[in-house]
């Protein structure tokens, strides 16, 4: 067994025929991630006590003859900013470095339910705000594909343990992006499914009304497999779809035949040759495929960065007031309350945080609302209307997810609107809260992996897996 490659089918069949017990899996894998971090840094810290127990609870259900579980004795890490039952939840964060939550989150216990191992929690920018994990307060974590290289971010460390092997699947968060640009930068499969597929409850909130909990694995089935245990209603999320969930897995041994993938233009125009030439190549196998290819128009794509960097710095502003130095937080006294919440979060946030709290105070303030925040919000509704007319015509749409590959560490970090703008291809889906996801599409001649987007409408991930799950099994890229 090569730890590094497994799947989750591979895993479930090795525990059917005894190759191996839960226990025994989850110990080589808790000692495989522990001796692989150095070089990325992609977790934060490993939730070994509770794995054993969880994979001990798998074995005797074995031994009872009971059915594993879908994710049964599966290695999973955990994106930091999903709380975790008595197992330490920073956010990359200064402020809660020492926060030990009392519950958990909705995934985390639907992944467990299924028979998950939570081996531990991973490296993210701070607060979940950034492209590249370097706003995060315990270090960047590097590519595994490229070590002088960023992971991509915010959920960069969930992305480089699928990447290196030290996870088989990982949940990570996206408000903007930060699924599918860090699996697109490490080469994995990062899914950001429709806005309440997947409840929020235990997410810590960035941008309530753009968060999604989401899979990353090293093939689409996997990926399909697990959104299917995390998704569907859940009473403490009033956000969460009833929806009924489909069999993801199952489902995506359709054919794609005959299925219109729409292009939309303002993507390409503005594309660097080596990205844009990797992401034509996938729509060329998707022609082969027999999907018939549209040219298709999303007018207020130039639009989504203004408006999304005024909506989730708004709500940020709003979410982040909580941390405060009386609830959760590490305390940085002073002579007056005023004081103690001034020296508490001055001491405690870092740059990223800082800014986009100010920013998201000001575009909220009297006289500025509707300049600012309201106008955002009526182009919000401007570019989910562009989806829905170009879901009029076209069954998916192919996308690139990112205007470059992993760039290097400390490229963009003087540069805040630089990194900004990185964000355009992913922001516009995320705005409209419809499933998209990042699949590898193949390599620059550095390397450097790059993976393509695909989006469906609302509640499609069926229909996106279907085609992902394809192209997939038709591109030489995969081993
Ligand atoms: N990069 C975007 C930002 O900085 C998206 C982050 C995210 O999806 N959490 O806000």
């Amino acid at each position: 067994m090569n730890i590094a490659t497994l799947t989750i089918d591979q895993v479930r069949e090795g525990l059917k025929k005894r190759a191996f017990s839960a226990v025994e899996l989850t110990r080589e894998a808790l000692e495989f991630a522990q001796a692989e971090n150095p070089k990325t840094n992609a977790y934060l810290h490993f939730s070994s006590e509770r794995a054993l127990e969880a994979a001990a609870r798998v074995d005797e259900g074995i031994a009872r003859g009971e059915d594993i579980g879908p994710l049964g004795g599966v290695p999973i890490a955990v994106k930091d900013v999903i709380v975790t039952k008595g197992v330490r939840t920073t956010c990359g964060s200064k402020l809660l470095a020492e926060y030990v939550p009392p519950y958990d989150a909705t995934a985390v216990i639907r992944l467990e339910e299924a028979g998950g191992i939570l081996i531990g929690k991973t490296n993210c920018d701070e607060f979940a705000m950034g492209s590249s994990n370097e706003s995060s307060a315990f270090g960047p974590v590097r590519n595994p594909v490229a070590p002088d290289r960023v992971p991509g971010g915010s959920s960069g460390g969930s992305a480089a343990a699928v990447a290196q092997g030290t996870a088989v699947v990982a949940l990570g968060s996206d408000t903007g992006g930060s699924i599918r640009q860090p699996a697109s930068f490490c080469g994995v499969v990062g899914v950001t499914p429709t806005y309440g597929r997947v409840s929020r409850y235990g997410l810590t909130a960035f941008a309530s009304s753009l968060d999604h909990v989401g899979p990353f694995a090293r093939n689409v089935k996997d990926a399909a497999a697990l959104l299917r245990v995390l998704a569907g209603r859940d009473p403490l999320d009033s956000t969460s779809a009833f929806a009924p969930v489909p069999d993801y897995p199952v489902d995506m041994d359709g054919g794609v035949e005959g299925m219109k993938i729409g292009l939309p233009r303002e993507y390409f125009k503005d594309l660097p040759s080596e990205t844009g030439d990797l992401i034509l190549r996938g729509v060329e196998t998707l022609k082969q495929l027999g999907c018939e290819v549209r040219d298709i128009s999303l007018p207020h794509t130039a639009y989504a960065v203004g408006c999304y960097y005024i909506i989730c710095t708004a709500e940020a502003s709003s979410n982040l007031a909580r941390y405060d130095g009386v609830r959760y937080t590490v305390r940085t006294p002073g002579d007056t309350l005023i004081d103690m919440y001034r020296n508490t979060r001055g001491a405690g946030f870092g740059l990223e945080c800082k800014r986009r709290i100010m920013l998201g105070t000001y575009v909220l303030s009297a006289g500025y609302y509707d300049a600012y925040y309201l106008k955002a919000q009526k182009v919000r509704t401007l570019i989910t209307r562009d989806f829905a007319d170009a879901f009029e015509r076209v069954d998916a749409i192919a996308a690139p997810v990112s205007p470059s590959p992993a760039f290097r560490l400390g490229e963009k970090t003087d540069d805040p609107m630089e990194m900004y703008l990185s964000d355009i291809y992913t922001l516009t889906g995320s705005l409209a809260g419809i499933p998209c996801m990042s699949v590898p599409c193949g390599k620059t001649v550095e390397g450097l992996p790059v993976g393509m987007q695909l989006m469906t409408r609302h509640f499609g991930e069926a229909d996106m897996f279907r085609l992902a799950g394809a192209y997939e099994k038709a591109s030489s890229f995969f081993a």
